[in-house]
């Protein structure tokens, strides 16, 4: 039987999976991207996750389909300069794969092919005009516009995440440096380091390092004030970012994903109450959807597997 390869690779964890023609998931391996170790070690393990989700009979492969943090052009599969994978600058990924496994290989950035995941088997299933939005260790986005990725001239955008949110004095600051779980671990830590008390300070044994976007949510849901500020301060930025996203593309469904959009009800309601406030007019949300990822841990593997089917998603994905 034909099978796809789905590899997603991200900041902390590279994951890969065997699937069926219909993106059922056969077989599925991961490990730890451990980018600060060099980018070769890391293109190795690729290769090894790669190995171990291989048929039997490597005829059955009917390609490769990779999910890398961006910038990156899907056209030549060379990952551009991605803030979250340290040492990578300019990579040919998919030519290093081709030559490993002779087999067709597509790269896409990671926030787009969960879009196309999320418009075929997702959350938002039967829409045409869709923003995928993932806020993790970095924040993406993927754009589809009456059925086709928005990619630009070299597949660099629908890049959300970098949309300049401050501009102060001179100084900016992007959406991804105000809502992303590293950001949001640094103003704990600066806040707790400036003497604030919270019971995240015990939660992580006094070692401040410890913090990450996963205490905060969980100190936030047993009342602590300062891990509710700061899911708010998260929650406010996205809102804003869905504001002027809603101005451009005016879509019909916002689907969000990623380790910080797992921070519960209260960060929903306040992305819903920014936009509400903020949008121009009320027709931008009146009939909006913004709804939680439908495929949560396995979106990037899917969408990458589905990267094969769709010769790297340019075709329409709706239909
Ligand atoms: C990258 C995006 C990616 C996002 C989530 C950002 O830093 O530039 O391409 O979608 O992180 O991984």
């Amino acid at each position: 039987p034909e099978v796809l390869i789905g590899v997603d690779l991200g900041g902390t964890r590279i994951r890969a999976a065997r699937l069926d023609k219909a993106l059922n998931i056969l077989q599925r391996e991961d490990t730890l991207t451990l980018a600060h170790e060099g980018l070769q070690p890391t293109i190795e393990r690729i290769k090894a996750l790669i190995h171990k989700v291989m048929p039997e009979d490597k005829s059955d492969l009917l390609g490769i389909g990779v999910s890398a943090p961006g910038p990156l052009n899907p056209l030549t599969g060379v990952v551009v300069a991605p803030p979250n994978l340290p040492g990578w600058h300019e990579v040919p990924l998919a030519q290093i794969l081709r030559d490993e496994f002779d087999a067709p290989i597509y790269v896409g950035n990671d926030a787009n092919v969960a879009a196309l995941a999320e418009v075929t088997r997702g959350a938002a299933q039967g829409y045409r005009h869709v923003i995928f939005i993932t806020v993790s260790t970095g924040v993406g986005s993927g754009v589809i516009y009456d059925g086709r990725l928005l990619l630009g001239k070299v597949g660099l955008g629908g890049e959300a995440g970098h949309m300049i949110m401050v501009a102060d004095g001179g100084q900016v600051s992007t959406l991804e440096l105000q809502a992303a779980g590293p950001a949001l671990a640094r103003r704990a830590r600066a806040a707790l380091e400036d003497g604030a008390t919270s019971i995240m300070t015990d939660m992580v044994g006094g070692d401040l390092g410890l913090l990450d976007a996963s205490i905060i949510g969980r100190a936030a849901a047993d009342g602590d004030e300062l891990a509710q500020q700061i899911v708010d301060h998260s929650a406010f930025f996205v809102g804003l970012g869905i504001v002027s996203l809603l101005h451009l593309f005016n879509p019909e469904v916002i689907v969000i994903g990623g380790g910080v959009s797992k921070f519960g009800d209260g960060w929903y309601e306040k992305i819903n109450a920014t936009v509400q406030k903020h949008a121009l007019d009320d027709s931008y949300w009146r009939d909006l959807k913004i709804v939680p990822a439908g495929l949560a841990g396995a979106v990037s593997i899917i969408g990458a597997a589905a990267l094969v089917l769709t010769q790297g998603g340019q075709a329409d994905v709706t239909q």
